[in-house]
């Protein structure tokens, strides 16, 4: 349990270039055998609901306008007469009203993210499309810009990522916090860093989309590959977060510590000052892009956001959703985690993770997507074959159960299956690991892309953009800010290097 404890001493990029050209094989041991894995208990939790069961949704409209419609037909004939009659027809004209300009209004969004299809579907769909002229020519515009879009190569596509931001960098960066205010210097990111970071790259042009616009896998596993199409003076990225969990270990270190849903029903953090006292707002990357999108829908692609790399062993989204919470006497309980109950004699653990499970459907329908970050924060290369599996099964039960099924795994520790050469049968983690779902694979480089296509993967390697890089290589921003105006002034200088730090 060593490693969960190091999580923010990752070694992201100790010349991963020179590691790749070095590293082993991994040797296939068949001789060992798999071990039973102890049952994991499955708290009883609702199971996740699909979010678009395509058919039935329109059948059901269907049968709920025809209901509805009988109804105010019946409703009509008995009421015709009384004085309300007018008031309510009045009532459902203004509703119909609005119903249609949502429908309008989305699809200029649509239309803003890249997606005219959509828009052009949804304002040809509207009843007063065949009459109004205005509508007309705003869809003729939108095909004709439809068709200046040209298709973005996958290979170019840039894979970006940070851990939690730093919300008070006087907290992180306090000298006496030591080597964790050394090791928070050299792999996060302040919140005024990324906010320059990323309204640099969108005046830049950069739009933000999903690993799996780059492709897909269908049911027997193989992969598919899609286009993205963007104006000709427009850029992919993919964007990725590593260890939202918010983690007992960064209590009190100028990190958020939760996510919530507001009252106005948006995701916003929740963070805990020193004091005591409880703020709520934008204080990390998901509310923090959530607000940017609202401003420049152009800076997403269809809609679609950062995907954020999630262990378990502290729960997920600063909620203490992991098996061991559930009893205050499970000898499995680290001292924090003790603590945390002790402080918390209310803790229900049903209710935490329903509450979590809101939150992560929330996210998912404002566009963000979930990976593994593995269990327990595994070196997967280094761990024996039992601990993958039991790490994958303990993944599945209590992160999976929460956030639903993902086919990334981004690797902890900078780590990662094999060198540049191709994934194959032969790696038994490999193997393993496709056949419990997971397609993609992101190691971290320092390079702005390195992909690989298999039949049956992507791997996908991501630099990140933290203190280390920003500092030591000012020039392997340069395509998406200058450093010298990010680089926040409350940061330590110089920030440490690897060797420093780690040793
Ligand atoms: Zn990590």
């Amino acid at each position: 349990m060593n490693e969960k404890k190091n999580y923010h001493f990752e070694n992201f990029d100790v010349s991963l270039d020179t590691e790749r050209r070095s590293r082993e094989r991994h040797s296939v041991d068949k001789t060992t055998p798999k071990k039973e894995m102890p049952k994991l208990q499955l708290p009883k939790i609702q199971a996740p609901q699909m979010k678009k069961p395509n058919i039935p949704v329109k059948t059901l409209v269907i049968a709920v306008v025809a209901l509805l419609l009988v109804v105010l037909m019946v409703f009509g004939l008995v009421s015709c007469a009384s004085s309300g009659d007018k008031k309510n027809k009045k009532d459902n004209e203004q509703n119909a009203m609005s119903v249609e300009e949502m429908i309008l209004e989305n699809a200029k969004i649509s239309a803003a993210q890249y997606d005219y299809e959509k828009a052009i579907a949804d304002v040809k769909g509207l009843e007063k499309y065949a009459t109004d002229t205005e509508l007309q020519s705003l869809v003729s515009s939108w095909e004709q810009a439809m068709s200046t879009l040209v298709e973005f190569p996958h290979e170019q596509i840039t894979h970006i990522f940070f851990h939690s931001l730093v919300y008070e960098p006087e907290l992180a960066f306090d000298p006496e916090n030591g080597n964790q205010a050394d090791g928070y210097n050299l792999v996060m990111t302040t919140v005024d860093e990324f906010n320059a970071i990323i309204q640099s790259m969108y005046d830049k042009g950069y739009v933000m989309v999903s690993m799996h616009d780059i492709c897909t896998f269908d049911e027997q596993g193989n992969r598919v590959d899609h286009k993205i199409m963007l104006p000709p003076d427009k850029k992919a990225f993919v964007l990725s977060q590593d260890d939202l969990n918010y983690y007992h270990v960064q209590d009190g270190d100028g990190i958020a510590t939760k996510l919530i849903i507001d009252e106005n029903g948006k995701v916003v953090n929740e963070y805990k000052k020193l004091d005591g006292s409880v703020s709520y707002g934008d204080f990390d990357v998901v509310p923090l892009i959530d607000r940017f999108v609202e401003k420049h829908p152009d800076f997403s692609y269809k809609g679609h956001k950062g995907i954020l790399a999630l262990t378990g062993y502290n729960g997920v989204l600063g909620y203490r959703t992991d098996s061991v919470y559930a009893d205050i006497n499970d000898p499995n309980l680290d001292p924090d985690q003790i603590e945390f109950l002790e402080n918390n004699p209310n803790f229900n653990y049903e209710q935490e993770r329903a509450e979590a499970k809101k939150v992560a459907d929330k996210m998912k329908e404002d566009g963000w997507e979930f990976a593994s970050h593995t269990w327990g924060h595994m070196t997967v290369p280094a761990s024996d074959m039992d601990r993958v599996q039991s790490d994958t099964e303990k993944w599945k039960a209590y992160v999976e159960s929460i956030v639903g099924k993902t086919d990334v795994l981004i690797f902890p520790n900078g780590s990662d299956l094999a060198g540049t050469e191709n994934y194959d049968s032969s790696i038994e983690r490999f193997n393993y690991l496709v056949s419990e779902g997971f397609h993609m694979y992101c190691p971290v480089d320092s390079t702005p892309y390195w992909q690989q296509k298999g039949d049956n993967y992507f791997r996908m390697s991501r630099r990140n953009l933290d203190g280390y890089r920003m500092y030591h290589n000012p020039e392997r921003c340069e395509d998406l800010f200058n450093v010298s105006e990010v680089l926040d002034k409350k940061r330590p200088l110089p920030v440490p290097t690897m060797e420093e730090v780690y040793g």
